[in-house]
């Protein structure tokens, strides 16, 4: 299938010149218009109960050449302000990830791919280039969908690069007053503390329910980017309230695990937290929710505040440990992706311990004997893979497995179901034109499959995709991974 792709982006045109790189370090390049992958089909890691999953970075990439050593990144760089240089010099500048870059393919240029990307975060490391706007809007523009790293085949740990690149940025560039505040009042004083979210959202949610939202938007009182926020926002539901920290398993204990809910999931998707609870005590699994548990930290580690991300890890570990616990699942793919990192965050052997626990949903669903369904699901459905669940952790066949068993249900592939919908945390708000056009490619190519539900495996996945169902004129429905399972297991 071709894939069309706008190369219209302009900034980018720009940036040689600004950036004070010769341009023949960063040439233009036409994207491959075959649309055809860089990579085939993965080996994939999956959940083992009692042996738990380490994450992507811990492990000798999977494309490696046989014997290549890879740099062992838990035993020789930390999530720094500082990209370290080993990690840099990993790159070959072999080009291969180019063709699985979203914004490369949409703009063609090299300053916005992967290759173009570390060029840079090595210029400005070295002292050749300086952090100006140009810069910044490079850096900025990077969904960190770690695609690139999923197909490098010298296991380059781009996440880690742009994490450090985007740290060191933020600690250089001069940064409006709007934008300190923005960040001082998201980061520092509203993601780690959940009683503070869930008056926001309590606000949010008599905004919605009081006939006000309508009236707002009539008006179109709202500047432009607070009216992009508020569009993106889907109708709030309940919030998920655990009433206890511990819920027995259903009939005999298989396993004792530990569930992470997350800032903003159990405020906006209560719906898939309450049917991750369902399911897991379905199949045996005691499950504790500890109150303590704060936000993992990933927008915090994304937007290069990291202490701020450390401050969110210290107080998750003891939260979770300690409780004898054979697994902390996980139902948000950018959640488990920084939670299976927290090593690199916190030079802990319980930092380490607790990466080595956390599961994602499917993983941990899909790694054990099921209970048999009681009903069939009859729909057709497609999967978005969301970036930090199949690049970021490399489980790609967890999600699919189950779905093809669940009986009924037609599973029908979209044209490049991995690359990144333009959701990517806060991208979408501080990217809205970027993040519009992926998300405009991504919808043709789910309208061409017909199917009447979207699954994917994260909640800003799921918030984005919603948003192009509605963009896109369609009539299909977004779900988590584990919604249809749980549908399978009610009553007949
Ligand atoms: S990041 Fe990897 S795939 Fe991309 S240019 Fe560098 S070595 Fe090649
Ligand atoms: S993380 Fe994604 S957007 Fe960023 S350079 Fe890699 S493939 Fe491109």
């Amino acid at each position: 299938m071709r894939r069309s792709r706008r190369h219209d982006h302009r900034r980018a045109r720009c940036w040689p010149r600004e950036a004070g790189l010769h341009a023949a370090d960063l040439q233009r390049r036409r994207p491959r218009s075959d649309g055809a992958r860089a990579h085939g089909d993965r080996p994939v890691r999956e959940f083992q109960p009692g042996q738990g999953v380490a994450n992507a970075r811990a492990h000798p990439h999977p494309n490696a050449p046989e014997g290549r050593p890879i740099a062992d990144p838990r035993g020789c760089v930390g999530l720094t302000a500082t990209p370290s240089a080993a990690d840099l010099s990993q790159c070959v500048h072999c080009g291969l990830c180019l063709q699985n870059c979203p914004t490369y393919l949409l703009t063609g240029y090299e300053a916005e791919s992967p290759r173009g990307r570390i060029h840079l975060i090595q210029a400005l490391n070295e002292g050749r280039v300086e952090a100006n706007a140009a810069y910044r809007q490079h850096l900025e523009l990077c969904l960190v969908c770690r695609n690139c790293e999923s197909v490098c085949p010298s296991g380059v740990h781009f996440g880690r690069i742009m994490e450090a690149g985007r740290a060191q940025l933020y600690e250089r560039a001069s940064l409006s007053w709007r934008e300190r505040l923005f960040r001082r009042v998201a980061f520092h004083e509203v993601l780690p503390y959940p009683m503070r979210l869930r008056a926001l959202f309590g606000a949010l949610l008599v905004y919605q329910r009081s006939g006000l939202r309508r009236l707002v938007q009539a008006s179109r009182l709202l500047p432009g980017s607070l009216r992009d926020a508020e569009s993106l926002l889907p109708d709030l539901p309940a919030p998920f309230l655990p009433r206890w920290e511990v819920y027995p398993a259903e009939g005999k204990l298989r396993y004792r695990v530990g569930l992470f809910t997350g800032c903003v999931m159990p405020l906006v998707y209560a719906a898939v937290h309450a049917a991750t609870l369902r399911v897991l005590r379905h199949n045996g699994c005691e499950v504790h929710i500890p109150r303590q548990q704060v936000c993992c930290g990933a927008l915090n580690v994304h937007a290069g505040e990291q202490e701020g991300a450390r401050a969110m890890a210290r107080q998750n570990l003891p939260a979770f440990l300690d409780r004898g616990l054979d697994a902390i699942v996980v139902n948000s793919a950018g959640c488990g992706a920084t939670m299976k990192e927290y090593a690199e965050l916190l030079d802990s052997s319980a930092a380490a311990e607790f990466g080595r626990l956390t599961v994602d949903v499917t993983e941990f669903l899909a790694s054990i004997e099921l209970q048999p369904f009681r009903r069939p699901v009859h729909c057709t459905v497609t999967l978005q893979e969301s970036c930090h669940l199949v690049h970021a952790q490399r489980i790609k066949e967890a999600p699919r497995t189950l779905l093809s068993s669940i009986p009924g249900l037609k599973l029908r592939d979209m044209a490049h179901p991995d690359l990144c919908c333009g959701s990517a945390g806060l991208y979408m708000l501080t990217e809205r034109g970027m993040s519009t056009q992926i998300l405009d490619d991504k919808m043709r190519d789910i309208s061409q499959t017909d199917a009447q539900t979207i699954v994917t495996a994260n909640p800003g996945c799921m918030m984005q995709l919603e948003r192009g169902v509605r963009r896109a004129g369609l009539t299909a429905e977004v779900k988590h991974v584990v919604e249809l399972i749980d549908e399978a297991y009610r009553p007949a």
